[in-house]
């Protein structure tokens, strides 16, 4: 692979130059024929190329323009939308029903926002297949009662099943990255809880563990659940966020519908 322009910072630009780990992605994406796959920021087509040889339905989404150029010379049969990921409209990635399946090597300063999008049209989705900064990856993964456990795991937890694949060095990119970074698999489940619970659950884990020292009593009542009285919720009050599994912020998040909905009043 040549590389042609300078890599761009802003864009999280790492280019991986590595046939090893591309087979290793590419057997963990285990690519079919029928699957519906979008690649997050093709860059020069390094995965795109093996992708493209395996299913009928890849749209890929750059949003340089520079190299969207040079990867329409490189694949002209590829559909490619030069644009902000974040800004992609799900409903014009549909065909036939298929559900998504999302991949990508992501540009890791927005990876945060990548993973929500997904969560918020997890609806659409099949699963997911990112190489992220390995910390992050520790923070998807990560188990209660470990230090990586937070904002990233409970919400993954509650609408996926995670897996950290394989650490994959610096050495690979170019440039190299200052960090290590990981591949993780996301699948999504079938949610059949309603989208206010949704909405409300993740609410709930930011809340609590936006004041992650405290105990769920103070980090509830200086969080926008003030005027909400959890103290007959069936969740211990002295515990603090890390200390919950998925099940308990459900339980939270119900109380709090429960409450709003004037069944039970301070
Ligand atoms: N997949 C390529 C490039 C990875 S670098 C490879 O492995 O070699 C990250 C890529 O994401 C770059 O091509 C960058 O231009 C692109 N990118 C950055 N922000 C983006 C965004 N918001 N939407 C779509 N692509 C983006």
């Amino acid at each position: 692979m040549k590389i042609h322009n300078k890599p761009k910072k802003r864009f999280g630009q790492n280019f991986l130059q590595d046939e090893n780990i591309l087979n290793k992605i590419v057997r963990e994406i285990n690519p079919q024929p029928e699957d519906l796959i979008i690649e997050i920021g093709p860059g020069y087509g390094s995965l795109t190329q093996k992708l493209i040889s395996s299913t009928e339905n890849l749209i890929a989404i750059e949003i340089d323009n520079e190299l969207a150029v040079s990867l329409k010379e490189k694949f002209p049969y590829l559909e490619l939308l030069n644009e902000d990921f974040l800004e992609t409209d799900f409903s014009k990635l549909q065909k036939d029903g298929k559900k998504l399946r999302v991949v990508g090597n992501i540009p890791y300063n927005i990876t945060s926002p990548i993973l929500f999008k997904l969560i918020q049209n997890n609806k659409l989705m099949k699963d997911a297949v990112f190489m992220v900064q390995l910390e992050v990856a520790k923070r998807m993964t990560a188990d209660r009662g470990t230090k990586d456990y937070g904002i990233l795991a409970v919400v993954l937890k509650y609408f996926s099943e995670t897996k950290l694949c394989f650490k994959i060095s610096p050495n690979v990119f170019h440039p190299k990255p200052k960090v290590f970074s990981a591949l993780v698999h996301i699948n999504f489940k079938e949610i059949i809880y309603p989208e206010e619970e949704q909405k409300l659950f993740i609410q709930i884990v930011k809340a609590t563990f936006g004041n992650r020292r405290k105990i769920l009593k103070n980090s509830l009542s200086n969080s926008i659940f003030h005027e909400i009285d959890f103290s007959n919720s069936g969740i211990d009050l002295s515990l603090r966020a890390e200390n919950l599994s998925v099940d308990d912020f459900v339980i939270l998040t119900r109380h709090a519908i429960k409450f709003s909905s004037g069944i039970t009043r301070k």
